[in-house]
C-alpha cells in the first residue's frame, strides 16, 4: 500500500480515537504520530518522542487496536517506533515556532513601547503632528531641517546649540519639537521641551516670596527640571529680552548644559545680534553652534502644504485649483495658509456645500483683501505725509526725519500687513537687523507719545488701515 493511503487511513482511525480518548492524551501524545507503512497485516507509526510512545502503549494501546478493528473488521498488528529523523523534524518546526513566537512577543513589545514612547512624547507638551516626515522641503528651509535632523540623530556631536530663526508662522516649532519627538522615540535621552514663557513664569514662580515657602527648595527642583536633561528645547528666545534676572538664570541654565555636553536647541523670530536687549555674552553662546534662517516657502511647496495638511485632516475632494488659489495668496505664513482652509473647510461643513474654487474664493475673499496696501503704497503715502519723496526713503540717507518715516513705514508694514522683517529690509533698502531694531522701538514709544499716536492714526486712515 501506498504511503499516501496509509496516511489516509491513520486520518480516519484518529478521528474515531479522539472521541475515545481524552485530549490531554490525544493531542500530545496521537495527535503528533505519523503512519508510514502497512504492510503483512502490520501498521507502522512513528513518533519522535520516546516517552510518548511509552506512555501511549501503557494506557492507550488497547483502545488503540479496538479503532483498527473497526476499521479494517479484522485485528492487525500496530507498531508505534521511534524516529530519529522525524525526532529532528519535529523539534525543528518546534524551534521554528518559538522563534516565531518569540518574534511576535518582540513585536508586540515594541508596538506597546512606541504607544508608551508617544504618550510620553505627548506628555512632554510636544505635538504630535510636528514630524521631520511631514515637514515639506524646500529651498527655504532646507539647511534648517537638514541641520535639526542631524541633531536629532547626533545630539551635541552635530552643533550645539542649534538656533533656528524665521519669521512668525515658518515652521520653527514645528522643527523644533521634530527633534524631541525623533529623540524620545529612539533613545533614553531626556528631553525638556518648553515655551520661553514657561520658562520666565516657572522661574518667578520659584523665586517668588511666599510665606512659609521654602525657596532653596523650590529653586533647587527649578534647576533640577531645566539642567537635569541631555536636551533642552526652548523655544521662542526672543520673549527673554528684558528680564534681566531670567537672561541671568538662562546664562547659567546654558553653560552648565553645555559644559557636561547637553544639546541646546533654540528658536527665536530674530537673529540673536538683532537682540540687542540680551546681554552679549549670552548672544554670543547663542551663536556658538549654527544659526539657521526659515524664509517663507515657496509655491510649489505651500501647495504641497495645503495637500498634505487636508488628507492629515482627513478632507477628501478638494480640487487642486482650491489649494492653489489659497496658496497663491497667503505667502508669509504657513500657520495662515493652514487657517485659510480650515475656515473653508469649516465653512464647507456647516452649509454642506462641496468645497470649489467659487466657494473657497466666497469664503476667503483674498482678492478683495489684497486691496490692502502694498508696501510700495505705504513708503508713498507715508513719503507724500511727511513731505519726501519714495526715493528719499529708499535712499541711503540718515537724516533724522528720513529715519523717522521709515521707522513708521516698518512699524505700519510689520504691525498691521503682517509683512515679513526680510520684505520690509528689501522694500526700504536696509538691513534685517535695523528693521528689527526699529519696529521695536517703534512699539515702546507709541505706549507714550501721544503726537507719535495721532499721526499714526492719520496715516492709518490714508491708507485704509
Ligand atoms: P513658528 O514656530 O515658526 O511660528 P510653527 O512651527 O508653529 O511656526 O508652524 C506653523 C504651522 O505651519 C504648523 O502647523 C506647522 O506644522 C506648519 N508648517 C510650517 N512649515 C511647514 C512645512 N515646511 N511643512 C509642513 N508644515 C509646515
Ligand atoms: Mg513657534
Amino acid at each position: 500500500m501506498n504511503t499516501g493511503e496509509v496516511k489516509k487511513i491513520w486520518e480516519e482511525i484518529k478521528k474515531e480515537l479522539k472521541l475515545q480518548v481524552p485530549a490531554s492524551t490525544f493531542e500530545p501524545w496521537i495527535s503528533p504520530l505519523e503512519a508510514v507503512s502497512f504492510e503483512d497485516n502490520h501498521f507502522t507509526l512513528i513518533s519522535g518522542e520516546a516517552f510518548g510512545i511509552e506512555y501511549i502503549k501503557r494506557t492507550q494501546y488497547k483502545t488503540i487496536l479496538e479503532a483498527f478493528k473497526k476499521y479494517f473488521n479484522r485485528e492487525i498488528i500496530v507498531n508505534i517506533e521511534f524516529n530519529q529523523e522525524y525526532s529532528d523534524k519535529i523539534k525543528k518546526e518546534k524551534q521554528k515556532l518559538e522563534r516565531k513566537l518569540q518574534k511576535e512577543y518582540k513585536e508586540e513589545e515594541e508596538h506597546k513601547k512606541a504607544i508608551d514612547n508617544l504618550s510620553y512624547v505627548k506628555s512632554l507638551n510636544i505635538n504630535l503632528r510636528y514630524r521631520f516626515d511631514n515637514f515639506v522641503e524646500d529651498t527655504n528651509n532646507k539647511i534648517a531641517k537638514a541641520a535639526a535632523e542631524a541633531v536629532a540623530k547626533n545630539p551635541i556631536a552635530a552643533y550645539n546649540p542649534l538656533y533656528i530663526q524665521g519669521d512668525s508662522g515658518l515652521g520653527k516649532t514645528h522643527l523644533m519639537q521634530a527633534i524631541g519627538h525623533y529623540v524620545t522615540m529612539n533613545s533614553d535621552l531626556k528631553v525638556q521641551c518648553i515655551k520661553t514663557e514657561d520658562f520666565i513664569n516657572d522661574y518667578v514662580n520659584s523665586t517668588a516670596f511666599v510665606p512659609n515657602k521654602n525657596t532653596t527648595s523650590a529653586m533647587n527642583k527649578f534647576r533640577n527640571k531645566y539642567r537635569n536633561v541631555d536636551i533642552l528645547l526652548i523655544d521662542d528666545i526672543q520673549f527673554i529680552e528684558n528680564k534681566k534676572k531670567c537672561i541671568d538664570e538662562l546664562f547659567q541654565t546654558f553653560d552648565t548644559l553645555h559644559h557636561s555636553n547637553k544639546q541646546i536647541v533654540l528658536t527665536s523670530d530674530k537673529l540673536p545680534k538683532d537682540l540687542p536687549e540680551i546681554p552679549k555674552r549670552l548672544r554670543t553662546r547663542f551663536e556658538q553652534g549654527l544659526v539657521v534662517e526659515i524664509k517663507p516657502p515657496e509655491y510649489a511647496t505651500r501647495v504641497q502644504i495645503l495637500k498634505n495638511f487636508a488628507e492629515e485632516k482627513g478632507v477628501e475632494n478638494v480640487p487642486q485649483e482650491v489649494f492653489e488659489y489659497i496658496a497663491k495668496y497667503y505667502k508669509d505664513n504657513v500657520r495662515e495658509l493652514e487657517g485659510a482652509f480650515t475656515k473653508v473647510n469649516a465653512y464647507s461643513d456647516i452649509e454642506e456645500t462641496p468645497i470649489t474654487l467659487e466657494y473657497a474664493k466666497k469664503v476667503l475673499k483674498c482678492e478683495e483683501n489684497t486691496s490692502k496696501p502694498t508696501i510700495e503704497k505705504v513708503i508713498e503715502k507715508v513719503a507724500e505725509f511727511y513731505d519726501l519723496s519714495s526715493n528719499d526713503i529708499t535712499s541711503s540717507s540718515r537724516v533724522q526725519n528720513i529715519s523717522y518715516a521709515r521707522s513708521i513705514i516698518s512699524y505700519i508694514a510689520r504691525e498691521k500687513l503682517q509683512t515679513s522683517y526680510e520684505a520690509i529690509a528689501k522694500a526700504l533698502n536696509k538691513r534685517h537687523q535695523t528693521i528689527t531694531y526699529s519696529v521695536d522701538k517703534m512699539k515702546k514709544e507709541i505706549k507714550t507719545n501721544k503726537n507719535l499716536n495721532s499721526e499714526l492714526n492719520k496715516l492709518l486712515k490714508i491708507l485704509s488701515l
